[in-house]
């Protein structure tokens, strides 16, 4: 049996060509992506494919496309052994942490690529990346399942868990990594599975949760940040969940004017995650006396979450019309592999 593959087009640089006039990339459409890649024949899979009504750069990616995303794959679940999804790379590692959160108990690969030069060009990395993201959605391992059993980002040389995943590079062939979280695979001469760092639990079951809630936003910690700007962000209309992007393990200002804006905040009713704004380690409150009063406020920890699984999972989770206390419940602990939890 032949693996079959359906391959969703989203946009992206991977697909796009120059406009004439503006000389601009611009995404162009699925057909002219694949006559530049004639080698997907010699795979010998079975690959169907659907495409955005108009491809977009993922610049423009929202919360309704990644319905409609997350949709497509969750309609042809049980026709296909595996899934590509071909994307910008601007918000790549968002869509990837939200496809993680709306698409959870997968037995099957989502491979999500895209490439930093179009296609069409010469020395595009769109070609080997589109050939290595079918190899990889169509692997099995010895136990005859698939080998990848989540939404991973494929990108030159590496697999990356998908919503452990940043983009890290405007310039570089290899643009994402996860900080936090082993490689899933490393692509040479072959490809190099990292068995143990794959989710290939037994007990999974596919659900579908297509309902994402982007009442949601964020607040960048800086030194100068005023009281008055501070609370007009905690204000902001609308407003359910504010993911706080701290300094180094978790730390805000140790000012009065500050614990008491977001303690208010919380008292309030919304929900605040803590997220570090370095790119690697964890938030750690009991480590300083300046994480430790922010601890105090009723802030959630978010470990070493990213800052895009943090936001998608707070839209994943008021899209559930959860209670308050449950959305926090589960924002304190990982559902879908996106946080690895050291401190207590
Ligand atoms: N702006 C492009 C996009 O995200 C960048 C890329 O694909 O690399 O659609």
């Amino acid at each position: 049996m032949k693996p079959r593959i359906l391959i969703i087009y989203t946009g992206g640089t991977i697909g796009m060509i120059e406009d004439p006039d503006s000389r601009t990339l611009r995404p162009f459409d699925f057909s002219h992506l694949m006559e530049n890649v004639p080698k997907v024949k010699m795979l010998n899979y079975e690959i169907d494919n659907i495409q955005f009504e108009q491809p977009i750069d993922s610049s423009d990616m929202n919360p309704q496309l990644w319905e409609l995303l997350a949709r497509s794959i969750a309609d042809n679940y049980d026709k296909y052994d595996g899934f590509v999804v071909l994307h910008g790379t601007d918000t790549m590692a968002y869509t990837a942490s939200a496809l993680s959160f709306m698409l959870q108990g997968l037995t099957k690969p989502v491979i999500i690529t895209g490439s930093q030069l179009p296609i069409g060009e010469v020395r595009t990395d769109g070609e080997e990346n589109l050939i290595t993201a079918l190899q990889i959605a169509a692997a099995k391992a010895d136990d005859g399942l698939p080998m990848v059993q989540e939404v991973a980002i494929l990108f030159e040389n590496y697999l990356w868990r998908g919503v452990r995943s940043t983009k890290r590079s405007a310039d570089h062939f290899n643009a994402f990594r996860s900080s936090n979280y082993p490689k899933l695979a490393k692509i040479g001469l072959g490809i190099a599975f990292d068995i143990d760092a794959l989710d290939r639990r037994k007990t999974k079951k596919f659900k579908f949760y297509p309902e994402l809630d982007p009442s949601v936003m964020c607040i960048d910690l800086f030194p100068g940040l005023t009281e008055s700007t501070l609370r007009h962000l905690l204000n902001t209309p609308g407003i359910k969940g504010v993911v706080l992007r701290t300094y180094g393990a978790g730390n805000g200002p140790t000012a009065k004017w500050f614990i008491d804006a977001i303690s208010d905040a919380c008292r309030r009713g919304l929900i605040i995650v803590n997220v570090t704004q370095c790119l690697n380690g964890s938030v750690n409150t009991k480590r300083y006396l300046a994480g430790d009063l922010l601890s105090g406020t009723g802030i959630v920890s978010g470990n070493d979450i990213t800052f895009e699984a943090a936001i998608t999972k707070m839209m994943h989770l008021f899209g559930r019309k959860l209670t308050r206390s449950e959305v926090i419940k589960k924002l304190e602990k990982p559902l879908v592999g996106e946080m690895t939890i050291t401190h207590s």
